[in-house]
């Protein structure tokens, strides 16, 4: 048994690993293998169609947001969404939450001007920062809802007088939100969501075409909409497994069902931590992570010895991000609460073995 705690891409449920494998030998009982139908075909179109209705449904997102399925990964939409988003005379204004935040925030500046309203680098993004110096006009304020490799969350959704944009890549239908309050949301899909190789996004229409920019096609958001994700080839397999993992969300009871699963998950998780003098969360304690649970010990070589005790217990995945160091237990969607029973368990047994 293999507890797979990665941080992506990462663990999704068992029924859609075999469901997928299925569908790469014989998809939908055609005889034809999923990899080789075209994308135009009525084979295809039915899956992207249920992709994007299953994710309004469970965003529970109004008339005015369009559901896009693209390449490149989150890392494209810090440049594509300025692109779209921000006049050249315009501002942004972007919160320095953590390495994906900082990344976002450099690609903006290509496009417009930028105000980094809050940073927590001087904290080593531990925290949270709340005290924001906010400019009198922005064409949107961007944040990323949940810091994958610093292990921090917003659990509060910022009251600012400009349109919001967030990067949702790490905790994205993970618990309830109003995400009708979001004139943009992305997400790379390989975190709580499918497969690596496709990004979600999700954009009100009534945010477009105001930058006064010649966007190139593929580039467009208004060219995607237009074309229902279909401007080239888009990438079947992995909106597939979108698609089933979406199923298995709403067979799940959908987010507020999985939401209070990860509330356990974790809170199992960050008590043991508390509970054990030997382990040191790195987060303060209102912004910890649901999903991202980060921790050291002051010890290296007991911490070389606790991944080597993982190893042999099959926990896998628990290494911290290189600028971090320690560890990195994700806790996503499809990881079952009985994986963080056994590394709890394992810490437990660590802690007397060295108490
Ligand atoms: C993983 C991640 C990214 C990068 O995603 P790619 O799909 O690899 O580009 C961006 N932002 C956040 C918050 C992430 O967790």
């Amino acid at each position: 048994m293999v507890h797979n705690f990665n941080a992506g891409p990462s663990i999704l449920p068992a029924e859609v690993f075999k469901q997928a494998s299925e569908a790469i030998l014989n998809f939908n009982g055609t005889g034809l293998s999923i990899l080789e139908i075209g994308h135009r075909t009525n084979l295809f179109q039915p899956v992207l169609d249920e992709a994007v209705s299953l994710t309004k449904e469970l965003m529970q997102l109004n008339a005015d947001k369009e559901v896009l399925f693209l390449h490149g990964g989150a890392s494209t939409q810090f440049m594509q969404v300025p692109m779209n988003l921000l006049p050249q005379d315009g501002t942004a204004v972007y919160l320095d939450g953590g390495v994906w935040g900082s990344k976002a925030i450099k690609e903006a500046k290509h496009f417009g001007n930028v105000v980094v309203a809050g940073s927590s680098k001087d904290k080593n993004y531990t925290y949270i920062q709340r005290d924001w110096q906010l400019p009198e006009t922005a064409a949107y304020f961007h944040y990323t809802t949940n810091n994958t490799v610093e292990g921090t969350q917003m659990h509060f959704v910022p009251d600012v007088p400009f349109p919001l944009v967030a990067d949702m890549s790490s905790d994205i239908m993970s618990r309830v939100m109003d995400f009708n309050q979001f004139d943009l949301i992305y997400a790379g899909a390989q975190k709580n969501v499918g497969a690596a190789g496709v990004n979600m996004v999700i954009v009100d229409k009534k945010c477009l075409g105001k930058t006064g920019r010649t966007i190139p096609t593929m580039l467009d958001y208004q060219q995607h909409i237009s074309n229902g994700s279909m401007l080239n080839t888009p990438p079947v397999f992995a909106i597939y497994v979108c698609m089933l993992t979406l199923r298995w969300l709403k067979a799940q009871g959908g987010v507020p069902a999985i939401e209070k699963r990860n509330n356990e998950k974790a809170t199992l998780l960050y008590n043991t931590l508390d509970a054990l003098p030997l382990f040191r969360p790195t987060v303060v304690k209102e912004d910890r992570s649901l999903m991202n649970v980060i921790f050291v010990m002051d010890d290296p070589e007991a911490e070389k010895e606790f991944l080597d005790t993982c190893k042999k217990e099959g926990i896998v995945g628990i290494k911290g991000h290189r600028s971090v160091g320690g560890f990195r237990a994700s806790l996503y969607n499809a990881l079952p609460l009985s994986s963080v029973q056994v590394l709890t368990e394992v810490m437990r047994h660590f802690a007397d073995r060295k108490g």
